[in-house]
């Protein structure tokens, strides 16, 4: 177990989450960062009492200092604040819950400083997984997968030999949308698409959720933390949740991680891992509980799941222009100026445009970034 946390990205749905277990564990939190719900950080800083916050918008960090001018914190702003937050001394474990590719360069520092990573941002390992999970071993820090499916996969792996592995099942619900043609979502609003039918979450997630793209991105999530190929994972539909994913063994043996859909459940795990503690999450009931259902993806209906998988498949640089692309879309679409199948359509033509280079280092991987961010503001602006 850890003994002191920094949350990066506090007061989103995972780091609120987070706050919610460490308290109830009785974890201490040694560091806040944050870029939206300013009150709400001042609130959590106020009650929680960390060494140093972070408050992303320099501006906004100054007015924050302000605001908190009568406690003994540290604030800081930007990347360099971030990192701050990430490698500071007195804490050993940080939870990455900011929301897409800005959660690489913290991650990658605080990797350097052997913290442990209680990893929610996949758009991390998306971009950069080989480089991560690489320098993870050099430097011998941990990496606990805090996304569900995740988790579930980390815990059905549990006290086996890689060699045991015959494949992932990877489960997902299939989102709000599930089983309706491409072209019946034409005129998706932002309001439907994050309309998730079993998690809460933020708003990327839940549009990436909808899209089917966070399957995509969780299948590539997944080969980084596992050490597998994309023949090794299958994707599962399974609408009810219930079920957060399955390992097959080479006798064919099936070991599944049930719960109910709560991210609380991984998030603890996460900090208190190897070890285990009550929580304070409701139980599964099995005499309460519906059917269990599961269907293979039909992927003609799920264009963005294809993508993801393909680039998978493509390596190099592919799945990072491809995510970053898709980060620039879902932001323009919840901004309603982007159409709902416009996202698949800026993520491929991203791919295509800025093209995809093998064996890329950090500098070419954010250049590549760069490169197909810009291609989605530059192509879709209306
Ligand atoms: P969210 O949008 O609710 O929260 C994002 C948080 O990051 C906010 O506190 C925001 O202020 C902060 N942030 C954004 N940009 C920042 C920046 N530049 N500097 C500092 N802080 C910044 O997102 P979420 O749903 O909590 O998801 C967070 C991550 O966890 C994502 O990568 C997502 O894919 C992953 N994840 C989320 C869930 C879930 O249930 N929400 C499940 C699995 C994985
Ligand atoms: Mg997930």
């Amino acid at each position: 177990m850890v003994k002191s946390i920094s949350i990066l990205g506090c007061t989103g749905s995972i780091g609120r989450q987070t706050i919610a277990v460490a308290e109830h564990i009785g974890m201490p939190v040694a560091a806040l960062t944050a870029n939206s719900r300013i009150d709400m950080l001042e609130e959590q800083v106020r009650r929680l009492k960390p060494k140093f916050v972070a408050v992303y918008d320099e501006k906004a960090a100054a007015q924050f200092k302000t605001n908190i001018a009568d406690l003994d914190v540290k604030v800081g702003s930007g990347m360099e604040g971030l990192i701050e937050a990430a490698t500071m001394d007195g804490t050993d474990c940080v939870v990455t819950a900011v929301s897409g590719a800005v959660g690489l360069r913290p991650t990658l520092a605080a990797i350097d400083e052997k913290k442990r990573i209680a990893l929610a941002n996949k758009e991390t390992l998306v971009c950069a997984g080989e480089i991560v999970m690489k320098r993870a071993e050099e430097k011998g820090a941990e990496i606990i997968p805090v996304d569900s499916e995740h988790s579930a996969i980390f815990q059905c792996l549990m006290g086996r030999e890689k060699g045991e592995l015959r494949r992932i099942l990877l489960t997902g619900s299939g989102g709000p949308f599930r089983g309706r043609p491409v072209a019946e979502l034409e005129d998706v609003t932002p309001q439907q698409a994050v309309a998730h039918p079993n998690w809460s979450m933020g708003a990327k997630i839940s549009v990436d959720s909808a899209t089917m793209m966070n399957k995509g991105l969780e299948f590539i999530e997944a080969m980084h933390l596992f050490g597998v190929t994309p023949d090794d994972i299958q994707v599962v539909i399974h609408p009810q949740s219930i079920i957060h994913s399955m390992v097959e063994l080479i006798d064919g043996t099936v070991i599944a991680q049930l719960g109910v859909p709560d991210m609380g459940l991984p998030i603890q795990l996460a900090l208190t891992y190897p070890e285990r503690k009550p929580s304070m999450f409701e139980r599964l009931d099995f005499f309460s509980m519906k059917d269990m259902t599961f269907e293979a993806p039909d992927y003609k209906k799920l264009p963005c799941l294809k993508l993801a998988i393909d680039c998978a498949r493509t390596g190099g640089t592919a799945p990072c222009v491809m995510s970053a692309a898709n980060e620039v879309a879902v932001h323009m679409f919840l901004k309603n100026q982007l159409g709902y199948n416009r996202i698949y359509e800026a993520a491929a033509g991203a791919v295509e445009h800025v093209g995809v280079i093998q064996g890329a280092d950090l500098d070419t991987i954010i250049a590549a970034d760069e490169a197909a961010r810009r291609y989605v503001r530059e192509s879709y602006a209306k």
